[in-house]
């Protein structure tokens, strides 16, 4: 590894350790997620998904898909009311403003509420084609491309960025926006393992090594981790300004380690 590498001497090694171990204590439970296997449907999904818990972008889903069985209907709805539907998962107008900017442009770039152009796609023309569009980070559209398109990429969310720094495999000054990062954690993962480490270090996140109060009494990587016995004080929680975009709260959220 050069000297700018985010990763710690060693990580590829750590990283095989960490996905033997969660997937014995998790087994990739993916259907938990509840991830999309259309494209446009697991961009939005995602939208959903800043700055929220999991039961509540799941219900603010199904509750959005109820109102709005398709996208053409939602285009076609007032914000006030796309909002109002949206406002238990947080963050409501801000997401319905780019949720429907999403809409508009894919509407733009494929002459339809469709996203299934990136089928024929390799990874890196789909991930260009993504993240240019309105929302989507680097994560994004790696979530799209493997729940939707199946292929082998490894999305870093905020849960997978917070567990690898705690766990030593990133350097302390590994910086969650670079997509440097990305692209050298994912390089350090065999291609079949990408899809279940990702669910697994996401479960993990959500169930055990939490942002404030890790359980670390009950962790699967307890015996090896630099972190263990971690206690994270109320005031590593940085509240977002009202103003900034969806997109930069989601960047500075996903940033936000809380170490
Ligand atoms: S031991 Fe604690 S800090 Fe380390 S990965 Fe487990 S829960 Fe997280």
């Amino acid at each position: 590894m050069t000297a700018a590498s985010p990763l710690r001497t060693g990580a590829a090694k750590r990283l095989a350790q960490i996905d033997a171990a969660l997937e014995a204590a998790y087994r990739s439970p993916e259907a938990e997620l509840g991830n999309k296997p259309d494209p446009l449907d697991e961009a939005i999904y995602i939208i959903l998904s800043f700055q929220t818990d999991l039961a509540r972008f799941g219900s603010t889903w199904s509750r959005l898909r109820a109102a709005y069985p398709s996208w053409d209907a939602l285009e076609c709805a007032s914000a006030r009311e796309v909002a109002r539907i949206l406002r238990d998962g947080g963050l409501h107008r801000q997401k319905t403003r780019t949720i429907r900017r999403l809409l508009a442009e894919v509407r733009n770039v494929a002459g339809e509420h469709s996203l299934d152009l990136l089928r024929a796609m390799n990874n890196d023309e789909a991930e260009r084609l993504l993240t240019r569009l309105p929302g989507l980070s680097w994560k994004a559209a790696r979530c799209v491309l493997l729940y939707s398109l199946g292929r082998e990429v490894l999305p870093i969310d905020s849960n997978t960025f917070r567990i690898l720094k705690r766990t030593g495999v990133l350097s302390r000054r590994a910086v969650y926006r670079r997509r440097s990062l990305h692209d050298a954690i994912q390089a350090a993962v065999p291609l079949p393992r990408r899809r279940a480490l990702h669910v697994n270090l996401v479960v993990h996140g959500q169930r055990t090594c939490l942002p404030r109060a890790p359980q670390c009494a009950c962790c699967p990587l307890n015996a090896d981790c630099p972190k263990v016995g971690l206690r994270v004080s109320a005031d590593k929680h940085v509240p977002m300004p009202i103003a900034i975009s969806v997109g930069a709260r989601a960047a500075i959220a996903e940033g936000d380690a809380r170490l």
